[in-house]
């Protein structure tokens, strides 16, 4: 059922939408998640997930065979196989927002999500593909990271495989440009490269992207505006914030999970195993995975967008980790001159009632 705000809730939603500055867009990649994300008022997607896309049954095996090929060849018949699925699922979404922005953020493994988990799950990738089982796992075991949140993930494959990320900014202009013909509201996709460290990985990213964009909007014949940016989740990339915009990002989306667990050192996954004891002894006053760290985290999210628009004045700048949804980060948000917040579509209206405190709290 496609959420409905209706009656005092819905006067309260347009009170505090007429104070508030933030804007307020949601996490979303499926259409049931935008549906419902729209449904709760927020104004674009700020993050889509594109490795959620793949997790699918059907799917995961070509990913699989992509991830696990060997050679660029390999690569490029399991991309054949992604590629009209990622545009369908594009056209889908774009077609739900109707012309909002959408955040389309760019395979962001981490590998061990990917990596068949068990002999079963190879033997699906030889039965479906054809290849060598006993190749496959080597392949496999090849590609074990000791440390795969900080190994090969985000961006650093698409600049080891710059084929997957040809697909998925080609999927994304050629589903906006059949929404385009189609005379329905188009969007400007918001191309967003994950992980990135230095302004030499955004020029390359984004010589990359426009190449690709400009040979599809040449082939359909047709002119579409698209903005390209980065998250920014780690502390290098904050601290050098101006080289990346320099290098050619038109927007940052604060990767807050990552840039939490990058500047605090502590594994986003393994953190609840220890936290409650630094919590119960007030060393943190709350988790930093919730609500943000106002401190550390907090001063590189400043100095980064101060740092950006010292070099471009109309970077566009928004939070798309978990702490996007929490009142008290939105405050901070607010605070830092954000252009907006991005969550999970059910805490949209929180969102929307947080940004007007935040922005009565500021006056
Ligand atoms: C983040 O790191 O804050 C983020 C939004 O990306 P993900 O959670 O997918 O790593
Ligand atoms: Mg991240």
């Amino acid at each position: 059922i496609e959420p409905e705000l209706t009656g005092d809730f819905a006067q309260l939603m347009e009170w505090a939408d007429g104070v508030r500055r933030l804007k307020v867009r949601a996490n979303a990649e499926t259409p049931l998640d935008a549906k419902t994300a729209r449904g709760f008022g927020a104004e674009g997607i700020g993050l889509c997930r594109t490795e959620h896309m793949f997790f699918d049954d059907t799917r995961i095996a070509a990913v699989r065979e992509m991830i696990l090929a060997d050679d660029e060849a390999g690569r490029r018949a399991a991309l054949a196989k992604i590629a009209p699925f990622q545009k369908a699922d594009f056209v889908e979404l774009f077609t739900i927002m109707e012309g909002l922005p959408v955040t389309v953020r760019l395979l962001d493994p981490p590998l061990h999500e990917f990596l068949p988990h068990s002999e079963a799950d190879l033997a699906a990738v030889a039965a479906a593909t054809g290849l060598d089982a006993a190749k496959l796992m080597r392949r496999a075991r090849e590609l074990h990271e000791t440390n795969p949140m900080l190994g090969h993930r985000g961006c650093r494959l698409g600049v080891s495989y710059p084929e997957i990320y040809e697909m998925q900014v080609r999927a994304i202009i050629e589903a906006a440009c059949e929404i385009a013909k189609s005379g329905k509201p188009a969007p400007v996709p918001e191309i967003m490269h994950p992980l990135v460290a230095k302004g030499e990985e955004m020029k390359f990213l984004r010589a990359l992207t426009d190449r690709t964009a400009k040979a599809v909007l040449a082939e359909q014949g047709v002119e579409l505006e698209y903005q390209v940016g980065t998250m920014i989740e780690l502390p290098r990339a904050a601290l050098r914030a101006a080289d990346l915009a320099e290098a050619g990002a038109e927007f940052f989306s604060f990767g807050t999970n990552d840039l939490t667990q990058t500047t605090f050192g502590i594994s986003r996954d393994d953190a609840g195993k220890f936290l409650g004891a630094y919590i119960d002894k007030g060393i943190f006053e709350k988790d930093p995975f919730v609500s943000l760290d106002q401190e550390g985290v907090g001063d590189l999210v400043r100095i980064a967008a101060e740092r950006g628009r010292a070099v471009k004045s109309g970077l566009k700048l928004g939070i798309c980790g978990e702490h996007g949804g929490d009142p008290a980060s939105i405050q901070f948000c607010e605070q830092v001159g954000l252009d907006y917040v991005s969550c999970s579509p059910f805490r949209v209206p929180i969102a929307r009632l947080a940004a007007a405190q935040a922005a009565l709290a500021k006056t």
